[in-house]
């Protein structure tokens, strides 16, 4: 039997907080909320763990990572487990996550390789030097699509770098990150430097707030990462904050009609359109009715609780297909309905299948907010030049792409959209390690990205020592 409630508000959070399978709505566990004297225990035992930590060399500290990235790899499978069961992806995204996981651990190991402080003799005699060092305690405030990946695109980085981390999971998915510490301390990590503290706004706040966390970043909905933004910034607190999307796809007449509809079809249903990567606005430059009707045909063949996924939720189900409701009512043209869909062994699931509108006007609420969901809206254009203004008169500014097979008007597209990560010919443009990751406008508050090099500097400061040492004090130590 499906239970009545789903996905409990982050301030109606008591003591417990359910955690439901999207797949067929039923209740699979819960875990206790962190109270505010847990949390003050919690903050006691890093300050002290993190100080030791920090002394340890760079070397030393990566050597946990090149365990955890093997302890990922033989756990793969109940890891993807894990991610499945609590936010409804299918088997493959669940390993997709373990895979990307592994890389992020990758490129930590890397780090010794990567830093290199700066030496040079300023003037006879003196050196000026550069040294990276870690921040103290820091946190991470993660969403519920990616249960596994967003955490790991911070906590190897900022613990082989020194810091101690409280990671707070989405209250929709804090499972992933429990396993996640247990294979941290198999690997070597000392207790007390990663701690998984679990809630809702009121948590998030506390450690917006909390003097002894000098660095936070977080991962959600732009509305809530402007919040986490400012406070913690107030609190004089380091802060990148990554907010929602609306990725949109130029398509120019002369792009591979295979390859387009492929990468389109994969890209606005992938992880069920959870994806802050995910395509969801597709702007056709002149005519291109032939790649639209071959999308559709490529859609079609996306079935529901087998290549894609259930939503996280009652609600994100219902909010997805009132946008296509609405969108439909003020004039869309709907190619693909997912509304509803039949799923096999799907009963009580939160599933929406593939949906196409076409002919969206961009006044149209879908195509200017976030739809989280697997819905494509198609606008059209007469040229690239207004295709690029319709794209860049979002607020948001994550990811776009542009399918054509002329370079010169891909570099074109590319240099003129307002965004932080672009593809060409390429659906979901995720830039691989060591490319950092991170978007611009709405989509990112902050000045470093997430991962990659970028993020060093998010986690360390910068000390500058200049030495001296007198030559006429030298003594001759062979007399
Ligand atoms: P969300 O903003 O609802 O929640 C994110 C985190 O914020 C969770 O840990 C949650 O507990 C906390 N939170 C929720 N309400 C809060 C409040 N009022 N005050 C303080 N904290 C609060 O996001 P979500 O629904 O979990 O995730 C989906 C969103 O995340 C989408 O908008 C998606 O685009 C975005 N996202 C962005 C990126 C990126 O790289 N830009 C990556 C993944 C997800």
């Amino acid at each position: 039997m499906p239970i009545e409630t789903t996905h409990t508000s982050p301030n109606e959070l008591g003591h417990q907080i359910d955690v439901l399978d999207p797949r067929n709505g039923r209740k699979i566990s819960e875990v206790p909320v962190t109270s505010p004297e847990q949390l003050n225990l919690m903050l006691d035992q890093s300050t002290v763990v993190q100080s030791e930590w920090a002394v340890r060399t760079l070397k030393e500290r990566v050597q946990v990572f090149f365990q955890l990235r093997n302890l990922l790899a033989s756990n793969a499978e109940e890891l993807a487990q894990i991610i499945c069961s609590e936010n409804g992806k299918t088997h493959g995204e669940g390993m997709a996550e373990v895979n990307k996981a592994m890389e992020l651990c990758e490129f930590a190991c890397s780090l010794p390789q990567i830093i290199h402080d700066e030496v040079q003799e300023v003037s006879r005699g003196v050196e000026c030097r550069t040294s990276r060092q870690p921040r103290g305690i820091v946190a991470c405030i993660t969403p519920f699509n990616f249960p596994l990946m967003v955490p790991m695109w911070s906590l190897p980085n900022a613990l082989a770098l020194g810091n101690a981390v409280f990671l707070k999971p989405s209250e929709q998915t804090p499972l992933t990150a429990v396993r996640l510490q247990s294979l941290m301390h198999e690997a070597g990590l000392p207790r007390g430097l990663l701690q998984i503290v679990q809630g809702g706004k009121d948590l998030v706040e506390k450690l917006c707030d909390c003097p002894s966390i000098d660095a936070l970043s977080f991962v959600g909905s732009t509305k809530i990462a402007a919040l986490v933004y400012r406070r913690a910034t107030s609190n004089l607190k380091n802060c990148i904050a990554l907010g929602g999307a609306k990725n949109h796809l130029i398509v120019l007449p002369d792009a591979d009609e295979e390859v387009t509809a492929a990468n389109i079809a994969a890209a606005m249903s992938g992880c069920a359109g959870q994806r802050c990567m995910a395509a969801s606005a597709m702007v056709a430059v002149g005519n291109v009715d032939h790649i639209v009707h071959k999308i559709v045909q490529e859609a079609e063949k996306i079935t529901p609780g087998a290549e894609i996924g259930a939503v996280i939720s009652a609600e994100a189900k219902a909010r997805i297909e009132r946008y296509i409701t609405d969108a439909v009512r003020s004039g869309a043209q709907l190619l693909l309905d997912g509304r509803n869909p039949e799923v096999a062994n799907g009963e009580g699931g939160f599933y929406v299948g593939p949906t196409v509108l076409d002919h969206v006007r961009p006044d149209m609420k879908i195509a200017q907010e976030e739809v989280f969901g697997p819905v494509l809206a198609i606008m059209r254009s007469p040229d690239v030049d207004q295709a690029i203004a319709i794209e860049n008169a979002s607020n948001y500014g994550n990811a776009s792409s542009v399918f054509t097979q002329n370079g010169a008007w891909a570099n074109y597209v590319a240099d003129r959209v307002s965004v932080g990560m672009v593809g060409v010919n390429i659906g979901v443009p995720v830039p691989r390690e060591p490319f950092s990751f991170g978007g611009w406008n709405e989509s990112k508050f902050g000045t470093c990205d997430i991962t990659g090099k970028s993020s060093i500097h998010f986690w360390t400061r910068l000390k500058k020592r200049t030495t001296k040492w007198n030559a006429s004090d030298w003594q001759d130590w062979t007399s």
